[in-house]
């Protein structure tokens, strides 16, 4: 079985986040880069299909140079080889188009990606890639096997729990609980090492050009400060709430 997974690369949530340019671009001066933590559960659950399987992992991201380290981290977790395709990520319709010729390319049995990106959390690019590539799709995994190319997906649904089966080829889109957050792996000084040699390839955009772009980026609101009320003015605590935080 041939996986690919998809690895957003997004900032560390601690970050702080600026704009720049009249805030019309995110200003990435100082921001330390992460692997998107849904497609680190999804990339541990494709190392699970590797060990238990044989299945081989590609990782593979849309971005400039400065995502190959989150590449290699990728590799150094396990993943047998990389690639970017070689275009800022600028509108996931541009993102799910470059993704989609990668697997028409490369031909993928089983494409595994989050089920959002942390930073722009457009929830699009797994669903907009299913339907240029004619793949069955499921979101917001919590649970993936396969056997004889046919996939049994787990999903949270409201009050509990929905199974599904799936032929293959088709993409599914990971969240928390696709592995134990206890099974996420940091990766060994053998991994680092060993990630350095493995391939890392750099494909040309295909189809570029953006359906969208951003007109304005807003921060939300600094939070006011905390205001103290005595435990026993139960009268004073409904006035701030009524009247203050408007949330009776
Ligand atoms: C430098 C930079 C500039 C940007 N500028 C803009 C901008 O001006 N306007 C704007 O709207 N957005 C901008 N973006 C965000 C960009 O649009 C998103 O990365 C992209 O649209 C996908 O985000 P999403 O939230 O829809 O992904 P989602 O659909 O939420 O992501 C779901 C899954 O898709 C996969 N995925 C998502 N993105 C990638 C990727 N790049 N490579 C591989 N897999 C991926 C991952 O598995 C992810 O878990 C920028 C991003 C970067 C890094």
């Amino acid at each position: 079985m041939k996986i690919l997974v998809c690895i957003s690369h997004v900032p560390d949530t601690t970050s702080k986040i600026n704009f720049s340019e009249d805030s019309t671009k995110f200003d990435s001066n100082g921001v330390q880069f992460v692997i998107n933590p849904y497609d680190e559960f999804a990339l541990t659950r494709a190392m699970w299909f590797k060990e238990k399987q044989g299945a081989t992992v590609t990782v593979a991201t849309v971005g400039n140079s400065n995502v190959e380290p989150t590449l290699r981290k990728a590799l150094a977790i396990g993943a047998d080889d990389a690639i970017r395709i070689d275009i800022e990520p600028t509108d996931g319709f541009l993102v799910a188009r470059q993704l989609a010729q990668v697997v028409k390319e490369e031909g993928f049995d089983l494409v595994l990606t989050g089920k959002e990106s942390i930073d722009y959390n457009g929830g699009m690019v797994p669903g907009m890639m299913a339907e240029l590539l004619g793949f069955n799709f499921v979101n917001a995994c919590i649970g993936l096997e396969v056997e004889d190319n046919k996939a049994t997906v787990i999903r949270e649904i409201d009050g509990g729990k929905e199974v599904l089966t799936c032929a293959l080829p088709m993409i599914a889109a990971g969240q928390k609980g696709m592995v134990e957050e206890k099974d996420l792996r940091i990766p060994n000084m053998r991994g680092i090492m060993m990630a350095r040699k493995k391939p890392l390839k750099v494909v040309a955009p295909t189809d570029a050009g953006e359906s969208t772009s951003t007109a304005k980026y807003e921060k939300p609101l600094a939070k006011g400060a905390c205001k103290m009320v005595d435990a026993n003015n139960i009268d004073e605590l409904i006035k701030l709430l009524h009247d203050e935080a408007k949330v009776i």
